[in-house]
């Protein structure tokens, strides 16, 4: 990375009447990062990229591109491209015809245009449907244009808006390793608009979680998804079972948190003081889960029973009632083929739930 970042945002604020879609936010994206924008439907992530493209003006604040205020700079002036969700393409078009399109209004020469076409359609792999047209080729193949038609200008920030949103879920996950590929080959900076978690979660160096007009939390997918900072990012990303509880004891590195379910020892060095309430998750595949058994010699942890079961065939979800009628989530990977489904965890057993003390997470509200 970069030090000096290709985008800066400062405190950027749109609103729409009195309505506030983005609300005083600031961020910095370096050159070759591929960011994305995660958040619920109307959290302003469409918005804040539509001023990135100089589709809307912020009401204040400031964009800077590649050290030049963007305020008065119109989008085709703009070091910036869009591809559209629903890839905008020219129906009437060839593929060739569509990624030159750009190029020809430029007023590039001929030999120059075809030379690019020629070189981005082979780094997407569409080098032999040069002669198609859009209607003749697959979801996929589509998006695929659409890159090359957004590619093809050199940006040197490409701004994608629900890039995978039109394909199904196979072709996604598919194309998700593609345009990671492709974006590694060309280097030019992506900043993706998703409101897909595992999407943002495959893609990305870094992500902002959004919600109403603002960044909840920004880092990378394994800070967001292991340390999310509050109840909101813990459950919009991943799910988490989420307890309410009150510090009983504190030292420099830990602290003794009681909740309906238990004490709990958390290593934190937060400073947290005794009577101060607090909230803990656990995600459901950091818990295990073993059947009680007479022969079973119990550990510490929680007993249940089971109340729900949803096979998913490489995984299982159970449902845990426990004494206090709380119910908690437990994913479990289906590491062996079960042989012997007598063997298997069924609802209304007795269960009891164990976790690592490492796995659990310190929320704020
Ligand atoms: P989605 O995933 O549903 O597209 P989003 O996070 O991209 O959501 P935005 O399109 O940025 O959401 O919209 C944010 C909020 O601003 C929404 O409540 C929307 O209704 C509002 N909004 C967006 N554009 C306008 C506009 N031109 N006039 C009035 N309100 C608008």
């Amino acid at each position: 990375m970069n030090d000096t970042p290709l985008l800066q945002i400062r405190g950027v604020t749109k609103s729409f009447g009195s309505f506030l879609a983005v609300n005083n936010i600031d961020l910095e994206i370096f050159k070759g990062e591929l960011f994305c924008l995660l958040g619920g439907s109307g959290c302003g992530k469409t918005t804040l990229l539509r001023m990135l493209a100089g589709f809307e003006s912020p009401t204040s604040g400031q964009i800077i591109i590649d050290g030049k205020d963007m305020s008065n700079v119109p989008p085709y002036e703009r070091p910036t491209n869009m591809m559209f969700q629903n890839y905008a393409l020219f129906p009437h078009m060839t593929v060739e015809k569509n990624v030159a399109f750009g190029l020809q209004q430029d007023g590039l020469n001929k030999t120059d245009i075809a030379d690019k076409v020629d070189d981005i359609l082979r780094l997407v792999e569409l080098q032999d449907y040069k002669k198609r047209r859009p209607q003749q080729l697959s979801g996929g193949q589509k998006q695929r244009v659409a890159l090359a038609r957004a590619l093809v200008k050199q940006p040197k920030l490409l701004l994608l808006d629900e890039p995978l949103g039109a394909l199904d879920k196979k072709l996604r996950d598919q194309t998700q390793f593609e345009l990671m590929n492709i974006q590694e080959k060309v280097g030019v900076t992506f900043v993706v608009v998703t409101h897909d978690q595992e999407e943002a979660m495959t893609l990305s160096s870094r992500i902002a979680v959004m919600n109403e007009g603002q960044f909840v939390q920004i880092g990378s997918p394994t800070e967001i998804y292991e340390f999310p900072k509050n109840r909101f990012v813990a459950d919009f990303i991943g799910s988490a079972n989420i307890f309410e509880g009150s510090v009983v004891e504190n030292s420099s590195s830990w602290i003794k948190i009681q909740t309906d379910i238990g004490n709990f020892r958390v290593e934190t060095n937060n400073k947290l003081t005794v009577g101060d309430k607090v909230f803990i998750g656990v995600r459901p595949e950091k818990i295990k889960l073993t059947k009680l058994s007479s022969t079973l010699t119990k550990k510490d942890g929680l007993i249940g029973v089971i109340d729900d079961i949803g096979y998913f065939g490489n995984s299982s979800r159970y449902k845990v009632k426990l004494k206090s009628n709380r119910i908690v989530d437990v994913t479990v990977p289906n590491q062996v083929r079960l042989k012997d489904l007598e063997k298997q965890i069924s609802e209304k057993d007795e269960v009891y739930l164990e976790w690592d003390t490492s796995s659990v997470m310190m929320l704020s509200k």
